[in-house]
């Protein structure tokens, strides 16, 4: 198993090596919505969103935050035998909420014993200098890792004007240079199988997110839920979605061409159970992920292994090593 994390930097082993022990995630829901569902953008959310945000496996939102925390923890102690914590604000966007309000949420969660970060999930048009800057002062006052979650989901912006993401590929370059700007650091989330795209996409979201230098990512294969748009139009017969073996062979390629020093938190997605109608081919998210292990290792690659493309690749390639700069820095 050890031979296999190591064709990518796996976020349970970096977790690990950084902090010396096991760490979990703490799921929290806050009472947010989204602008793209509120009216602020538009009402119906992005196609594939359902009512649940991505906040399935949280308790509710009207339990506080310090009871929300208290509890997961100890579930995660006695389950995993979890030493140290992340604070994760998951379901909807936790940025979009008056100033003072995101501030109080923020400051009970960062006075949990046993805490070592924060993660905040939330859009890039939902990110902005005061709530970084407040982010940044409570990670230097509490010595806590601060992560901020920004779906992107493709770098194609023809799909995310199909998706009705309400924001495009400018948002997030600019969302994501602001966090790193004050240290903090960024996970961006990518479907790699939405059925507008094909490997191309893929290959250019693996180099943008490298050259922004991302350090964490997500990577989700669709999940089709009743209720939604994308559900409709899966019901009537007008999107395809590519078979597990492509969307295998997207991850290890994707894996290829980015960053080996960025951190993989997921290379699946998971959906809710009871509204689905199609995720991750009817087999289980781990199946899936030991197929992207496994054709990793048949293939002898891993990840960062075409990663030859920043800095100046051109000069590196008619004038040597030394005229062009090290794709790596
Ligand atoms: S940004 Fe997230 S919460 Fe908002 S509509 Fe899209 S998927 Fe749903």
């Amino acid at each position: 198993m050890a031979a296999l994390k190591a064709r990518y930097r796996a976020y349970s082993d970096y977790l690990r090596e950084r902090f010396g022990t096991k760490v979990y995630k703490l799921p929290l829901k806050l009472p947010v919505t989204c602008p793209n569902r509120d009216g602020t953008l538009g009402v119906g959310g992005c196609i594939y969103c359902d009512e649940e945000g991505a906040g399935f496996e949280c308790l509710p939102s009207s339990v506080t935050v310090e009871e929300q925390l208290a509890r997961n923890k100890e579930f995660f102690r006695r389950r995993y035998k979890a030493g140290k914590f992340i604070a994760y604000f998951q379901a909807f966007s936790n940025t979009y909420l008056p100033f003072e309000l995101f501030q109080k949420y923020i400051r009970s969660a960062a006075e949990t014993e046993d805490l070592v970060g924060i993660s905040v999930s939330t859009r890039p048009d939902c990110v902005s200098d005061p709530y970084l800057d407040f982010l940044a002062e409570v990670g230097r006052e509490k010595n806590l890792l601060i992560d901020v979650e920004l779906g992107l989901q493709t770098v194609n912006y023809r799909t995310l004007l199909r998706i009705n993401r309400g924001h495009t590929l400018g948002e997030f370059i600019d969302a994501v240079g602001r966090v790193k700007k004050r240290g903090l650091e960024v996970c961006a989330h990518l479907i790699l199988n939405l059925p507008w795209d094909d490997m191309v996409d893929v290959i250019e979201s693996a180099k943008v997110l490298s050259a922004l230098e991302v350090d964490y990512v997500k990577l989700h294969s669709l999940y089709v839920v009743r209720g939604t748009v994308l559900g409709e139009m899966y019901q009537k017969g007008e999107i395809n979605i590519i078979p597990m073996e492509e969307y295998v062979a997207r991850a290890v390629t994707f894996l290829e061409y980015l960053r080996p020093d960025t951190v993989i938190q997921r290379l699946v997605g998971r959906g809710p159970h009871d509204k689905l109608l199609f995720a991750n081919w009817g087999v289980s998210w781990w199946q899936v992920v030991q197929r992207i292990e496994a054709r990793l290792e048949e293939l002898d690659t891993y990840q960062g292994r075409l990663c030859d493309y920043l800095n100046g690749p051109a000069l590196r390639k008619r004038f040597g090593e030394a005229q062009g700069g090290d794709p790596g820095e």
